[in-house]
């Protein structure tokens, strides 16, 4: 059987990576490079219970729990390590210290305020996102999966159009006894392909900062010098970086994953937020300036599972803030829905495409 899947981010890649542990034949193709999206500039934030009591909790908690042992059995290295997971108040404008329950890091700001403790080593977790959705796809290419540079142009279907016989790359049919749409908030496009729900992009911005303090997740309540409220995300990382994220963007998804870029101000905007929370974070080198957009859709819950009225045609996205830690427990659980095994993996039934009405193709602009 040959699988192919649209999209090289952290949802096709662990896919691949699982069909080809399971023998299936995978094609992920790519457009703009293997985690050029979110998948390579996301925090890499896991956490094992705080989607627990939603519809996601069992996605989330083998999602943990296979981060664990792919860490453990892959052979490469992808920062993945447990961490001690803090809840901070910070202001550029008044003394938060009321709210301090746990000493700070050293390298915070006097002004801010540990609040609580979100997480310990038994919860929480990091990896470096690029280079686990890099090596998912090395893990899956050696053992038979292919990375085939080019652009998903469309879904060839059988005569009767109720079967998928592959996809249209660059202007050539590729044949494939199984398509998934993986391609993030770019799905939307195979709305044109496929009935399929709407997938929408939110973007973010975040700066990779030269600099590595204690190792700690930091989720931060910010009210910064001009009275806003802000909510950055602090992860240092073991390779001497430190990630921030936390400020959106008000663009409009590009075509091309390639054209996504910072905003003007936006970078910033966002070193002034974290010199607010740490000063020496905030002057330290800045390493990268990014920008990329998480895929949403119209419930919150991603779409995993079969598209609805098309044989052998598939769809895994819209895992939004989430995509880094439900992207193993995804590619498992699909594996084993396209190989036909009903016990394989969490149930994916509350992810089912079915769920949500199918966007009129016609609304999309070209
Ligand atoms: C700022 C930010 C921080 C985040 N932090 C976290 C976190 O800490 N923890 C967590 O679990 N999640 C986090 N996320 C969410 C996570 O990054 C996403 O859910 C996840 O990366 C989505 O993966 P994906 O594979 O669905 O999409 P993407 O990473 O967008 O990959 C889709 C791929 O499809 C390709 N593509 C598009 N169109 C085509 C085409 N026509 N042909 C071929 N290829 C195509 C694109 O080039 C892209 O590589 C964060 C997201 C953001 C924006």
């Amino acid at each position: 059987m040959r699988v192919l899947i649209c999209g090289g981010g952290v949802i096709g890649t662990s896919l691949a990576y699982f069909l080809s542990l399971r023998g299936v034949e995978a094609l992920v193709v790519e457009r703009a490079g293997v985690a050029n999206a979110a998948s390579g500039k996301s925090g890499g934030f896991l956490a094992r219970d705080w989607c627990d009591g939603s519809p996601l909790e069992a996605l989330a908690r083998r999602g943990f729990d296979l981060h664990a042992e792919l860490a453990g059995s892959l052979g490469r290295d992808w920062g993945y390590r447990r961490v001690e997971t803090l809840g901070v108040v910070a202001s550029a404008r008044r003394d938060v210290g009321r709210f301090r329950r746990l000493p700070s890091p050293d390298w915070l700001a006097g002004g801010s305020a540990v609040h609580g403790k979100l997480g310990g080593p038994d919860t929480t977790a990091q990896i470096h996102p690029a280079a686990f959705t890099e090596a998912m796809m090395a893990g899956a290419a050696e053992r038979g999966a292919r990375l085939i540079e080019g652009c998903v142009q469309g879904i060839a279907l059988a005569p009767d159009g109720a079967r998928a016989t592959g996809a249209v790359v660059d202007g050539t049919e590729v044949a494939a006894d199984a398509v998934v749409i993986a391609m993030g908030p770019w799905s939307l496009l195979a709305c044109r392909w496929l009935p399929l729900p709407a997938v929408y992009g939110i973007k973010g911005h975040s700066l990779v900062f030269d600099y590595e303090p204690s190792p700690v997740s930091l989720f931060v309540e910010l009210e910064t010098g001009d009275g806003e409220t802000a909510a950055p995300e602090i992860n240092p990382r073991p390779d001497g970086t430190t990630y921030v994220c936390g400020l959106s963007g008000e663009h409009a998804l590009p075509v091309d994953p390639a054209d996504v870029l910072p905003e003007a101000g936006a970078c910033a905007r966002l070193r002034r937020m974290t010199a607010s929370v740490a000063p020496a974070l905030a002057a330290s080198r800045v390493l990268a300036e990014q920008a990329c957009f998480r895929p949403v859709t119209a419930d919150g819950l991603p779409l995993i599972g079969p598209v609805p009225g098309i044989a052998g045609a598939y769809v895994a996205t819209g895992h939004s803030v989430w995509g880094m830690l439900n992207a193993p427990s995804t590619g498992e659980a699909l594996t084993a829905l396209i190989a036909g095994d009903a016990h394989g993996g969490v149930d994916l039934r509350p992810y089912d495409p079915a769920r949500l009405e199918r966007l009129d193709p016609g609304v999309l602009v070209s």
